[in-house]
């Protein structure tokens, strides 16, 4: 089975899951586990940030921030292909009840003109106040999308100017860092908020990390344990994180290859309208055909090859740790065999 569903779908190496049985755990609930400590502090030096908060998934990492970051009847700047919005149940408006503006932008990212312009006065009582602005970076709906740093900076100025807070989805910023070049340091500095998640292209099989000032996480501590969230001899699963960090990040860039050989070789099909440039891990692609995706993905299927639809005519294809070379062939070669 070849699944370019998502990088989720990776399971735990057997050198994981020793690190995993081997964890020093404690109740994490009262202070205790010494493997989720270390995971924490270790996630949040690397960004240069105060602390940070292990917590089950980048959701519950995201909406524990918006939580934090707002009051009911607040407003959040964004763009509408952002994971907060489209993929975590609601929460924006569950959670935290609070709007969204939309702003414009190119595969997910935007400018600082544009955030200036989605800013609601804060002296007009008719309208809601803006409170933070959501950047997600790789864009998981732009086709893993990698944003300039140098605009997040001018974003943050204007966050600084007009009290917003500025949050990263960063589910995947390892990935983006690898195009890049920066630091993690230079990631953290911008952002009062940022979510890293292991379980994407690290192949933990559980978790992320909500990093910020020690204020602030202890605020999202508490909104954690409200949610359900405090867990307890959960050093069993911080491990992996922990091992996903030493073993898996240095290896991101043959998922991105793989990814530029398999856009390349999908751009070439004669049923392909457009291909997103396939900058990390991700390739989004539209067919000419916008009511072909079911007949294509059943084709695929037929060959043990999964792939995930993503919206009219669209599918997405993700690159992980469980596709090899020989994966991206087959899959190349079962597209080509294909006639609409
Ligand atoms: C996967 C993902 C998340 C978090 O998803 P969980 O499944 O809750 O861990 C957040 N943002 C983006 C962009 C993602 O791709």
């Amino acid at each position: 089975m070849i699944d370019l569903r998502s990088d989720t779908v990776v399971k735990p190496t057997p050198a994981m899951r020793a690190a995993m049985a081997a964890a020093e755990v404690g109740d994490d609930v009262f202070g205790e586990d010494p493997t989720v400590i270390a995971l924490e502090e270790r996630v949040a030096a690397l960004f240069g940030h105060e602390a940070g908060l292990y917590c089950s998934s980048g959701t519950q990492t995201n909406q524990i921030a918006i939580k934090v970051h707002t009051q009911p009847g607040d407003e959040l700047i964004g763009e509408d292909g952002m994971h907060i919005y489209r993929y975590e149940g609601g929460g924006i408006m569950a959670t935290s009840g609070c709007s969204v503006k939309f702003v414009q932008n190119d595969r997910g990212r935007f400018t600082a003109e544009a955030v200036a312009d989605a800013i609601n006065n804060a002296a007009d009582n008719y309208v809601a106040r803006t409170r933070m602005v959501n950047i997600e970076n790789t864009h998981n709906r732009g086709g893993g999308a990698v944003w300039e740093l140098k605009e997040v900076h001018r974003i943050r100025t204007l966050c600084d100017q007009h009290g917003l807070a500025l949050h990263l989805d960063g589910a995947r910023i390892f990935n983006a860092m690898v195009v890049d070049g920066q630091e993690p340091k230079a990631w953290g500095k911008p952002f009062h908020s940022i979510s890293v998640c292991l379980s994407k292209g690290l192949g933990a099989p559980v978790g992320s990390v909500l990093l910020g000032p020690k204020p602030f996480i202890h605020e999202a501590r508490r909104v954690r344990k409200r949610i359900g969230g405090g867990m307890r001899q959960v050093g069993i699963i911080a491990a992996a994180g922990t091992y996903a960090l030493d073993h898996h990040l240095g290896r991101l860039h043959e998922d991105h290859a793989r990814a530029s050989t398999l856009a390349k070789a999908i751009a070439e099909l004669p049923y392909v309208e457009q291909v997103a440039p396939a900058d990390t891990n991700i390739v989004v692609f539209r067919l000419k055909d916008p009511q072909g995706t079911n007949t294509l993905l059943t084709h695929l299927r037929a060959a043990n090859i999964i792939a995930l639809p993503f919206g009219i005519g669209t599918i997405r294809m993700v690159t992980h740790m469980e596709i090899d070379d020989a994966s991206i062939q087959r899959t190349i070669e079962t597209m080509n065999r294909y006639r609409p």
